[in-house]
């Protein structure tokens, strides 16, 4: 399979008047052609951190973010200027932000706003750049495409506002789409539209997809494969299926038992007792080791390693590892 993205060690650390906060603490991944790759986890876990860094918009001061690689194609945006990262930013990779609601301008016509980036980032004529905008309100399902460009925001719902967010990160063709909580500002109805709008354009334009969501249900629509994030750290990868199906961590475990389950309507909500280690001062054995009911001496000492389960699913757990595990 084919990566379009390869995050390797990736580190970000704030600096604060209370000392530094290490948001991400060495996760590593990949992202394939075609493909959705859903991170999840805790609000805090350091998932919009992970895809912010991806995009070059972590400010320095007072974040710094390091990598022994980001390799987005054949371009290692570990060593990015601002300058690089501005020519692909919106072109090769785009992005949408948590609050869609937010997102467009008010005083600009949704025209004005679609084109923004193609005049930016494409030599192309007047005419074309009008043709894209229609093909693309087509693509994200609003009808009367042709009037809609002369139209402002005030003028659509909730849903289709976010339809038009989509159509603006997606009129460069870019490669990869990171969105972030898209769907959480919307109701259930226009969430499921949604959902169902992104397979589908992912269908017919290839693109790939990475989805931040601490929303399992959005998961199990739309998602390939799962990165589980906790502290920083990518502590479980899988497929949909290893990850609801087999999960090794007993984070993952305990986060599919506190969501309901649709075949299982009656079961009691169980949260996971509680809360994530300070990332001031991580602790230096496994971070879940404190909430973790099968924790052992060695996880409060020594960071757990990477067992790979199988070709796709790996788990950062002292349970799995061989040197534990009989
Ligand atoms: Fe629990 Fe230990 Fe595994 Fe951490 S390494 S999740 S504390 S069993
Ligand atoms: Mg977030």
């Amino acid at each position: 399979m084919e990566a379009v993205l390869t995050i390797e060690n990736l580190q970000v650390e704030f600096e604060t008047f209370g000392g530094s906060v290490q948001a991400v603490r060495g996760a590593s991944f990949q992202l394939f052609k075609g493909e959705t790759l859903a991170i999840v986890g805790e609000s805090g876990c350091g998932k919009s951190v992970t895809s912010n860094a991806i995009m070059g918009l972590i400010p320095n001061p007072p974040g710094t973010v390091k990598a022994e690689k980001i390799m987005f194609k054949d371009k290692d945006l570990s060593t990015f200027t601002k300058k690089q990262f501005r020519e692909i930013q919106g072109k090769d990779i785009s992005m949408i932000f948590q609050d869609p609601m937010t997102a467009l301008n008010p005083t600009l016509t949704i025209g004005e706003q679609l084109t923004e980036g193609l005049k930016t980032h494409k030599k192309i004529s007047s005419a074309d750049v009008k043709k894209k905008a229609i093909e693309m309100l087509n693509l994200v399902g609003l009808s009367n495409p042709e009037d809609r460009l002369k139209q402002y925001p005030h003028q659509f719902s909730g849903g289709m506002r976010q339809r038009i967010v989509i159509a603006i990160a997606l009129i460069c063709e870019p490669e990869l789409l990171i969105a972030d909580e898209p769907t959480t500002a919307l109701d259930v109805t226009i969430q499921a539209q949604i959902l169902e709008l992104f397979a589908e354009i992912q269908q017919r334009t290839g693109v790939s997809i990475i989805l931040i969501t601490h929303d399992l249900g959005v998961v199990a629509k739309i998602a390939d494969r799962i990165a589980v994030m906790y502290a920083g750290q990518v502590i479980e990868i899988g497929t949909k299926r290893d990850i609801f199906y087999n999960p090794q961590h007993p984070y993952t475990q305990g986060l599919l038992n506190s969501v309901p389950r649709l075949d299982l309507m009656e079961e009691e909500l169980k949260p996971i007792d509680g809360t994530p280690p300070d990332l001031f001062a991580p602790p230096p054995g496994c971070a879940f080791a404190a909430r973790c009911p099968k924790a052992m001496i060695v996880c409060n000492k020594v960071e757990p390693d990477t067992t790979a389960i199988n070709e796709f699913h790996q788990v950062s757990c002292w349970l799995q590892d061989p040197r534990v595990k009989q």
